[in-house]
């Protein structure tokens, strides 16, 4: 039976950046997703936004994690010449209430380490973006965007060139705790494969509840259940009228319907939220009328006919629909009992921008284990 250092199952962009990270420190990891290539799922149907950590509350996890994630993001895109781009952002007010809104944020930015904030007034805006229809606004100049993945592509290349081994269209069916490790079932291809590992990562993403349920000796109920919250994008055609992301105050469970450009200078809206009880990934055409009315908003000359539906993502939401904040949960040993195991679950935005970050909290975790 073939023995690794560690195995991560799930090739997402999280994954991959602890795969990267742990191929450092072990000489033997191994990297596995279930589909045909890395990324396939909620890595490549995002907003390939930056954040620059504004919102979470200041002692979560995502707040800590997106604020240095987001600065080991730059970095590594700067020393790895990832397309990416410091496009910034306005967070924009339509009223008064808008603004004490934006006055909070601008406290709560700072408590998590974000002290860039700017305010902006309305015809300062009107000579920055002339299409923009705002009373007032904050600017966010470290909010980026980046290309995922190219992003991706290079975390998997600099994981094998460290000796990592990632092996596509292979899933893991069961883990049975042993000896300093675990033994893992499974099936690569159409081969039923035994092997085992002293440590093992659970970042499957939307289904890292269900790989959790195949690990034996974990208790059931430190399993969460995940929700799938659904958030759709329209394309918008022709040039774009912004040159920065412009976002509206933030919702219940997202950011609101935002504009933002990915690295071709593609303009495009969403995420909207839904709540949906299967994984699927379709773009309803009668949600233009909704998208149309977000986005008049802050952009009042928008064309409808030009919105055209593009793609859709699903969050793996630890909250429900009515329930408040939910914060990244990373579970070690030390809330589950079971040595050298590290489930992620929740991990909905800003996961990609925490990517890294989230890489070396579970390298920590294991060495502490
Ligand atoms: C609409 C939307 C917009 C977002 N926008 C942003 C943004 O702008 N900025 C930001 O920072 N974050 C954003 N996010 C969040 C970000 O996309 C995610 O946090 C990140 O992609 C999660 O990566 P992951 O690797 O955890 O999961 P995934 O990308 O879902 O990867 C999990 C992988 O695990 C594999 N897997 C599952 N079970 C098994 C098994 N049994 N065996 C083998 N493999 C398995 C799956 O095939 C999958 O490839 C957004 C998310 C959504 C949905």
């Amino acid at each position: 039976m073939e023995h690794f250092d560690a195995v991560i199952v799930g090739a997402g962009v999280v994954g991959l950046a602890i795969a990267a990270k742990l191929s450092e420190q072990f000489s033997k990891v191994l990297l596995i997703d279930k589909n045909a290539c890395f990324g396939e799922e909620t890595s490549s149907r995002n907003s390939e936004v930056i954040h620059a950590g504004i919102y979470y509350p200041s002692s979560s996890l995502k707040a800590k994690l997106c604020v240095q994630g987001k600065e080991a993001l730059y970095r590594y895109c700067e020393k790895m010449q990832i397309p990416h781009q410091r496009l910034g952002k306005f967070l924009v007010a339509h009223n008064e209430d808008d603004e004490d809104f934006l006055h909070k944020t601008v406290t709560l930015a700072e408590q998590n380490g974000v002290c860039d904030l700017t305010w902006r007034t309305q015809s300062q805006l009107r000579a920055i973006e002339p299409e923009l229809a705002a009373s007032a606004a904050l600017s966010s100049p470290s909010t980026g965007i980046i290309d995922v993945h190219s992003y991706m592509q290079s975390l998997l290349v600099t994981f094998q060139q460290n000796g990592g081994l990632f092996v596509a269209n292979t899933k893991m069916n069961a883990a049975e705790p042993m000896n300093n490790g675990f033994e893992l079932q499974i099936t690569s291809v159409n081969d039923a494969i035994t092997l085992s590992t002293q440590y093992l990562i659970n970042s499957g993403g939307l289904h890292s509840s269900k790989v959790a349920t195949t690990i034996a000796g974990l208790a059931a109920d430190s399993i969460p259940a995940l929700h799938y919250c659904r958030g759709h994008y329209f394309s918008y055609m022709g040039k774009s009228p912004f040159e920065h992301l412009i976002y509206p105050i933030p919702e219940a469970n997202g950011l609101g319907i935002h504009a933002s450009l990915d690295i071709g200078g593609q303009l495009k809206f969403g995420p909207d939220t839904q709540y949906i009880n299967e994984l699927s990934y379709g773009v309803d055409e009668q949600l233009r009328e909704k998208f149309y009315l977000a986005i008049k908003q802050y952009f009042p000359r928008i064309n409808r006919e030009k919105l055209q539906p593009a793609y859709a993502g699903i969050r793996p939401k630890l909250q429900g629909e009515n329930d408040g904040f939910c914060d990244f949960k990373i579970q070690t040993s030390k809330e589950h009992q079971v040595g050298g195991l590290v489930n992620l679950y929740g991990i909905d935005s800003p996961g990609l921008t925490s990517s890294l970050a989230i890489a070396e909290y579970v390298l920590q975790s294991l060495l502490d284990d």
